[in-house]
């Protein structure tokens, strides 16, 4: 039986596709925080090159793919699609379960997706230098092979109890060549703040997006990059739902559902986009569901309104599905999905009603999670198993009335850094919060 969908080097998408012009209402624009007036595109020009500032704002539906990115992506892409008959069997299921794998990218996950053209177009707009911030490490060690492959230095803030408890990432960083910095830092005026007013501080990506953005306006030749959220990450990230769409052609097949785990929502957007795509040209109905941790529920309890990206208030004001810019996120497993905004674009995919969203406790993703590691192989990212658990609920659904359907889901990255979690879970330690 045929489980493996392969493209080849020929076949990774020459285009992004931006859903941006094709939204049936407008997408409402990001405002300056001091004017409230919608921000002009010179206002960006501090922090982020002309090029990516180009493509945020794009009206273009389809954004050529530049050849020395295609080149890079060629190193893991086209990712593989895969059908699940293990975990289909293991569940009892009629459902067909497909799952798009980005854990096979070098650093382990579909960030490098928009690492790699961020870097592109930064190199070809003379930055030498990139300041970002990560929580976990994933985001930093994308950056940081990106940075190395392009010649630019890359400087990471790392959110401080991921610095500490989570030392792997912080070495493949370092192994690509990043300087790493425990946030909140000496480095900048905001982290010494936050150091004299509690000096055990723990770091948030909030604080650490603000250090990451104050370092960039200080220092000269450099950019800020951002992992998710923005309209030019998610477009970067659609080569996921392109070729998913081609290799579900070659399955036969077509997904009635579809899965992706939110944390600033670029994994689901990858995916989703495309397929929202095919649903306004009256192609298909998807239902296409983000989700999100209970411990962390933007999309399910957060208010849709205009806020900061950042805790010191000094990013543009974005209207989004958001627990407030100085919501703590408790710190569950999934250092990914902390965040207390989402991408305005999937948000406004929710707003109209293209989109579902649902929320799901760790103990409940752990043991999607792991199911899924022992009928399929690979150990999910415990971000990603938040989109398993999703599958698991429709698997069930779809026993119990009997009704076959075909599911696919975004296996956004690997867990092989996160077996600390897993040992967490499996010595019956995990809980909910
Ligand atoms: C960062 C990360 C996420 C969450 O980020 P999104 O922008 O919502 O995709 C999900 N999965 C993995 C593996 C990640 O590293």
């Amino acid at each position: 039986m045929q489980t493996r969908f392969d493209l080849t080097q020929a076949d990774i998408p020459k285009q992004w596709y931006n859903l941006l012009p094709d939204f049936p209402q407008p997408l409402p624009p990001p405002l300056h925080p001091g004017t409230k007036e919608p921000l002009p595109p010179e206002a960006l020009e501090a922090i982020f090159p002309k090029n990516l500032i180009q493509q945020e704002m794009s009206p273009e539906r389809w954004i050529e793919i530049p050849e020395p990115v295609r080149d890079i992506y060629a190193l893991w892409r086209p990712t593989p699609l895969m059908r699940a008959v293990r975990f289909e069997q293991a569940l009892q299921t009629p459902a067909h379960i497909y799952y798009k794998y980005e854990g096979a990218s070098p650093a382990g996950s579909h960030k490098v997706n928009t690492a790699v053209p961020q870097a592109y177009y930064n190199k070809q707009a003379g930055t030498k230098r990139l300041a970002s911030e990560t929580g976990a490490g994933q985001w930093g060690s994308s950056l940081a092979l990106a940075c190395k492959l392009f010649g630019l230095e890359c400087n990471v803030y790392m959110v401080k109890v991921s610095y500490q408890q989570k030392p792997y990432r912080r070495m493949l960083m370092h192994t690509w060549g990043a300087t790493v910095h425990p946030s909140p830092s000496d480095q900048t005026e905001y982290g010494r703040k936050m150091l004299a007013q509690d000096p055990h501080c723990a770091g948030s990506l909030g604080i650490a997006i603000s250090e990451a953005i104050e370092d960039t306006v200080k220092t000269p030749n450099t950019k800020y990059s951002l992992g998710s959220v923005l309209n030019h990450v998610c477009l970067h990230q659609t080569v996921i739902g392109e070729e998913s769409i081609r290799q579900m052609e070659l399955a036969g097949e077509e997904p009635d559902v579809i899965f992706g785990c939110c944390g600033g929502g670029s994994n689901f957007a990858g995916l989703a986009f495309p397929f929202i795509r095919r649903m306004l040209e009256g192609k298909k109905k998807y239902r296409l569901v983000g989700v999100e941790p209970s411990a962390c529920p933007t999309l399910t309890e957060g208010e849709l309104r205009y806020d900061f990206g950042d805790t010191a208030e000094t990013t543009p004001l974005m209207m989004m599905y958001t627990l407030g810019h100085n919501f703590m996120p408790p710190s569950i497993h999934a250092g990914g999905l902390r965040y207390h905004g989402m991408s305005p674009m999937v948000s406004h995919a929710l707003k109209l009603g293209l989109i579902e969203a649902e929320a799901y406790h760790q103990t409940k993703v752990f043991e999607a999670a792991t199911l899924f590691a022992r009928t399929e192989g690979i150990v999910p990212a415990p971000e990603s198993a938040h989109a398993i658990a999703g599958v698991v609920k429709e698997a069930n659904q779809a026993r119990e009335s009997g009704q076959k359907r075909v599911i696919l889901f975004n296996l956004s990255g690997h867990g092989l850094l996160d077996l600390s979690a897993y040992e967490t879970y499996l010595t019956g330690k995990l809980q909910d919060v």
